[in-house]
């Protein structure tokens, strides 16, 4: 429910898009949608995603059924249930220096297309806290060591089932040393020296502009 009105997730078929051009994509749907109508539209693409990914039991393959009083489905051959899938990610902000000299870390992914630079991120393992989830994030993907990991904020992430959290830290030790397989490039950025940053859909962008404005 959306205030009053019952909204409801349909999975189209490829081709089968509505012909007058009303359908976009959820990116395209940010900024042309209160951010509630945004999150009941995040809401929809993540349970349609998890509807075409569970069609059949993922231990005896047997075709699953609704499950009739929770949100799940079932195998009706060995029982196994399956609920909503949803990946933690942790996205952090590391920040060094003092005042007017301080400065923050931020990387391309070497899958960018264009020259963005943004917070690092990557999932949370099985066995893991959050914290330790970042500092490994880091430490892997640039080299760097960090302390003072400190909660910020979330933001379901529907592209296609992640949970966003975010994340400060202050650096520790280490000179940076990209991972190829994952970042172009990074580098530590004064406040007044920024490039290219995430436009504002995203909570990396927020964490930056929480940084500015501190
Ligand atoms: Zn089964």
């Amino acid at each position: 429910m959306h205030g009053d009105t019952a909204c409801w997730g349909v999975d189209v078929p490829h081709g089968q898009d509505p012909a007058d051009g009303a359908a976009v994509d959820l990116r395209t749907f940010f900024g042309r949608a209160t951010e509630t109508e945004w999150a009941v539209a995040g809401r929809a693409v993540q349970l349609v995603e998890w509807g075409r990914t569970h069609k059949f039991c993922g231990r005896c393959a047997t075709p699953t059924l609704i499950a009739d009083n929770e949100r799940a489905y079932t195998c009706p051959t060995c029982r196994l249930m399956s609920f909503p899938r949803l990946a933690p990610a942790v996205i952090t902000l590391v920040t060094r220096g003092h005042g007017d000299d301080e400065e923050a870390l931020l990387a391309r992914g070497v899958q960018w297309q264009i020259p963005m630079y943004s917070c690092l991120a990557g999932f949370v393992e099985p066995g893991e806290n959050l914290e330790q989830a970042v500092a490994r994030e880091i430490l892997e993907e640039v080299g760097i060591w960090v302390a003072d990991v400190q909660y910020v904020a979330s933001q379901p992430w529907p592209f296609p089932h992640s949970l966003m959290l975010g994340f400060r830290a202050r650096y520790d030790h280490g000179d940076i040393v990209c991972d190829a397989t994952e970042i172009m490039d990074a580098n530590w950025y004064r406040r007044d020296a920024l490039p290219m940053i995430p436009p504002g859909i995203s909570i990396a962008r927020r964490l930056i502009d929480d940084w500015l404005a501190s």
